[in-house]
């Protein structure tokens, strides 16, 4: 490809003197996996599908609810009120937006069962997730595969961003060894979140992935950001020297979390702000949707979509089945309430 027979939507970049045509073009070939499409996963993927990302893959498990809508800049209205899993809205909006590049929805949790699977053969690795349980996961991966990856997080109106490559940097567990305890930290459910400081974190982290693709690591920032835009305060700690030689991950290369028996992993998890709990199966399982309606509709109004079986139960519940096995019910905070629901409803 020539500068003259790039496309036009990307003549600006290109015209940058830090990306130019062969970074363009390097781009355009590149994949990029994107896990957690909620506020950060949104901005970096609007961001990167603009930007000609060849190839994004875009992993997440929740689907659009009204709460969302205040952040999460790829969804609207109609896909709150349909309940859109949050990955098959962001790609449709996204393939209206490049219909060039290629956009893979997975509506699937990231864990250790499927992590290898569904991460193989990214370019780069972009956290949009919540919870250190699933950086930790992504962590593991980039590290035995040799893959770069951006962690981001924002909470409140400040947020931190730090960028692994395997071998020249710190990788997450050497700069936090221990997954913080549950409830030590500030979470969008405690302390809300504002949208600014998802988008600047998200930029940040956009950023740092289209100077990797394009080949140009040099002009990575190099340290653990931490922005609060409430407080005025902008703090960048160099991380050269911080890897941890005694780093169980990046210098033991042992990858408990990524190897580790899934059936430790919690069956329940509580998603953040949503009075949401998913329920996990014992094993992976391949359910046939169509087949189930009639017998679970009994027991509330259903809907079939091409991604969920969704039944309205009594209480105010509404129970969401997807084909491997998990479902999130809405409408309680308790993991006892929606285990006992998924059981009554799934014998499992
Ligand atoms: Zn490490």
């Amino acid at each position: 490809m020539t500068g003259a027979e790039l496309d036009a939507r990307y003549a600006r970049q290109a015209r940058f003197a830090g990306i130019g045509t062969d970074g363009q073009e390097r781009l355009l070939r590149a994949r990029a996996v994107i896990v957690g499409v909620g506020a950060l996963g949104c901005a970096i993927a609007n961001h990167l599908a603009r930007a000609g990302v060849g190839s994004l893959t875009l992993i997440d498990r929740d689907i659009v609810d009204r709460s969302n809508l205040q952040r999460q800049m790829l969804f609207d209205e109609a896909d709150a009120a349909a309940g859109t899993p949050k990955a098959i809205a962001a790609a449709a909006r996204l393939a209206a937006v490049n219909g060039g590049i290629e956009i893979v929805p997975r509506v699937a949790d990231l864990n250790a069962f499927n992590a290898e699977r569904l991460l193989a053969g990214a370019d780069i690795v972009l956290d949009g997730t919540d919870n250190f349980g699933a950086r930790y996961l992504i962590n593991e991966y980039c590290v035995k595969h040799d893959v770069p990856w951006v962690y981001g997080g924002a909470v409140g109106a400040s947020g931190m961003t730090l960028t692994v490559v395997p071998g020249a940097t710190p990788c997450l567990r050497c700069l936090f060894p221990s997954m913080p305890p549950g409830g030590a930290l500030d979470t969008c459910e405690t302390a809300g979140v504002l949208a600014p400081i998802v988008d600047t974190i998200a930029s940040m982290q956009a950023i740092e992935a289209i100077k990797l693709l394009a080949g140009r690591a040099e002009a990575l920032h190099g340290s653990l950001l931490q922005i609060d835009l409430w407080q005025n305060q902008w703090q960048s700690l160099a991380v050269a020297g911080a890897r941890n030689p005694d780093c169980p991950v990046c210098a033991g290369r042992r990858f408990e979390a990524l190897e580790g028996n899934a059936e430790d992993e919690a069956a329940t998890v509580s998603l953040c702000g949503r009075n949401t709990v998913q329920v996990m199966p014992g094993r992976p399982l391949a359910l046939d949707l169509r087949a189930l309606e009639p017998r679970l509709g009994r027991a509330g109004g259903a809907e079939l979509t091409a991604y969920s079986l969704r039944l309205h139960l009594p209480g105010g519940i509404t129970f969401v089945l997807f084909e491997d096995g998990r479902a999130l019910v809405i409408g309680t905070e308790e993991a006892q309430t929606a285990r006992r629901i998924y059981a009554e409803l799934l014998g499992e």
